[in-house]
């Protein structure tokens, strides 16, 4: 009963389509509206005891009194979703929350409202029983983590302006992942430790322009061609940072015999291990690295015209022990031409390592029990989140749904066809009382 019930709030919620944009005129506000007035009708006893403030636009953040106000836990999740691309063919409609092949199918369900019902559920369940949680715990939900809106900093300024220094926070990010790695049989309780930088700048290069039929050598656009050349050339030095070293070295045991032995002495091995990761895909050689892609080109508008600009835009992802200034230092050095401008759009360094002590082994105790064919284990994350804002108070930061997702689910957070399993949504929210209901005093 209680099941059919949850899946029934993940399906209206998945209905409203909050789709987020950088740009705040172009958001359809009323999806937004609508989307908080619904969630407090299929929460009601969570809105009725817990203390709101409305943060940002749509934020919400929520206190959950427990025995102890000191050292709280926070749980995170966003109930904006990405556009769905008019291109990409959909089995079931994007935002029709439809069931099949007993999973519900839509935009949001994984990325991130699978999370948010899933969170909310639990609490919801939790207060019909009476439960109080042993600390207070917070619930933050951002309104714009889509398109790095300032939701969650303004969470976090309102959490420090009341003195509020985080026990642990738990935000979206790695899973309960099935064919996670090579030959490794059981799913793996991905733990996110640390997060890779995202940092955007642009190359740019200025000249005279003029009439196509009269080129000169060396005009904008082929400056800014070699520049882009040398960058995607030259790497950045790679290695294995420790989170991945103990990831390795937990799944040795599950691996085949043959890469058992590297695998388990991953640490000793780094170096051979990066070679092979490298060489391994795309995929494998951003654990490694910080990674540089060159997404955005323009020059000029005309094809008979020499442009007088021409610009590339760079996405950089910067991998935990590299900064925002090493890779600027990085990126003029290797471009080597003092006529090439960089301009620094957005910088973000990566996040600190979360330690793996009493906090990371609630979680991982809490995934032994709900998913006892789990291996837990911390891992780097590729893509950023808005947990990222929460290393200000608080050194303990996590990534981690608790949902079962195969390799072509986690495929298609942003893509088309996401979905998530009605008994791993089942699943998920029973993870989440238990960890409610195992926080320590
Ligand atoms: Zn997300």
């Amino acid at each position: 009963m209680t099941t059919h019930r949850a899946v029934e709030k993940l399906q209206v919620l998945v209905r409203i389509p909050t789709v987020s944009h950088p740009d705040p005129s172009r958001i359809d506000t009323a999806a937004f509206d609508a989307f908080v007035a619904e969630l407090a009708a299929q929460f009601p006893l969570l809105h009725q005891r817990l203390e709101l403030t409305r943060v940002d636009t749509h934020g919400l953040l929520f206190r959950w009194a427990g025995r102890r106000a000191d050292g709280p836990v926070v749980l995170m999740a966003h109930l904006d979703v990405v556009p769905v691309d008019g291109d990409a063919v959909w089995q079931h409609p994007a935002f029709g929350a439809e069931m099949h092949d007993g999973a519900v199918w839509g935009r949001g369900t994984l990325d991130d409202k699978g999370q948010l019902t899933a969170v909310c559920e639990a609490v919801e369940t939790l207060l019909e029983d009476g439960f109080v949680p042993a600390r207070d715990v917070w619930l933050s939900f951002g309104c714009n983590e889509e398109v790095s809106g300032p939701a969650a900093a303004l969470a976090v300024g309102e959490l420090e302006r009341r003195g509020v220094r985080p026990w642990f926070v738990l935000d979206e990010g790695g899973a309960i992942a099935a064919e996670a790695f090579p030959g490794v049989e059981p799913p793996v309780g991905v733990i996110g430790v640390t997060e890779k930088g995202v940092t955007s700048i642009e190359l740019r290069v200025d000249g005279r322009g003029g009439h196509a039929s009269t080129p000169a050598r060396n005009a904008p656009t082929v400056r800014l061609a070699r520049a882009v050349r040398r960058l995607d050339r030259r790497q950045m030095s790679a290695s294995l940072p420790e989170p991945t070293v103990e990831l390795l070295r937990r799944l040795a045991p599950h691996a085949p015999a043959a890469l058992r032995p590297l695998m388990a002495n991953a640490g000793r091995l780094g170096p051979l291990l990066t070679r092979v990761l490298i060489a391994s895909g795309p995929e494998a050689a951003a654990m490694t690295r910080t990674t540089f892609a060159v997404t955005t080109l323009s020059g000029s508008p005309g094809l008979n015209v020499i442009a007088s600009t021409a610009r590339a835009g760079v996405n950089i992802r910067i991998m935990v022990g590299d900064t925002v200034a090493g890779v600027l230092e990085h990126v003029r050095r290797t471009v080597g031409d003092d006529e090439v401008q960089v301009r620094v759009l957005d910088r973000n360094e990566p996040s600190p390592v979360s330690p793996r002590d009493d906090a990371f082994e609630l979680l991982e105790s809490t995934i032994t029990e709900v998913f006892p064919d789990a291996v837990p284990a911390p891992y780097v994350m590729m893509a950023a989140t808005d947990s990222r804002q929460f290393t200000r108070i608080c050194s303990r930061v996590y990534r981690f749904s608790p949902f079962r997702m195969s390799k072509a689910q986690r495929e298609s957070i942003h893509s088309y066809d996401e979905h998530l399993g009605i008994d791993a949504f089942v699943d998920g929210v029973r993870w989440y009382r238990r960890l409610l209901e195992r926080i320590p005093g």
